[in-house]
């Protein structure tokens, strides 16, 4: 069986800040993937989700990237990603469950996200990792009805920019 892959610089980089429970499942899945996947983005400042905000392509303030709770990983086939993989995104999912379970580090998936589902995106659950005492939305309708609903042309746009269907089946603009 073909499995695993390493992370390349960059995407080690993109783990600084990130919760550690969260960098303990990735590197675990890139040990089980079967397809090769990098890390997009990891811990994001508020400075850049305020510009994501200012430039249309977020509407929210309360992403788990700004705390560390969030990645996004993409697959893989250097020297860039597969935007269009959705197979891929598949089975990097199907590598981070395996992990999650096997290390007991809750985890979900954007991609199970009804309406506005979002591949890249791997989160550690509110109700587990809270943060800020009183920012703690309670469900995803909280989460919504908060605005977490973000457009991120820098990772979605790309990957359903090659199938009209979905983009309308499925928002996949959405992040949390
Ligand atoms: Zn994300």
């Amino acid at each position: 069986m073909m499995a695993g892959c390493t992370l390349n610089a960059r995407s080690t980089q993109r783990l600084e800040g990130v919760h550690p429970d969260l960098v303990a499942v990735v590197l675990r899945a890139a040990e089980l993937t079967e397809t090769p996947f990098q890390v997009v983005e990891g811990l994001r400042t508020l400075e850049r989700q305020r510009q994501y905000v200012r430039q249309g392509a977020s509407r929210t303030l309360k992403s788990r990237h700004l705390t560390g709770h969030a990645v996004d990983v993409a697959p893989w086939i250097g020297p860039d990603f597969d935007w269009d993989n959705e197979g891929g995104y598949r089975q990097i999912w199907a590598a981070f469950k395996a992990a999650s379970t096997e290390l007991r580090i809750p985890l979900e998936w954007g991609g199970n996200w009804r309406g506005f589902c979002d591949m890249p995106h791997m989160q550690l659950p509110w109700l587990q990792y809270p943060t800020g005492s009183n920012s703690k939305p309670r469900n995803e309708r909280d989460l919504i009805a908060a605005g977490s609903r973000t457009v991120r042309a820098a990772h979605c746009a790309p990957y359903w920019s090659s199938d009209n269907r979905r983009r309308r089946d499925c928002r996949c603009a959405g992040e949390l």
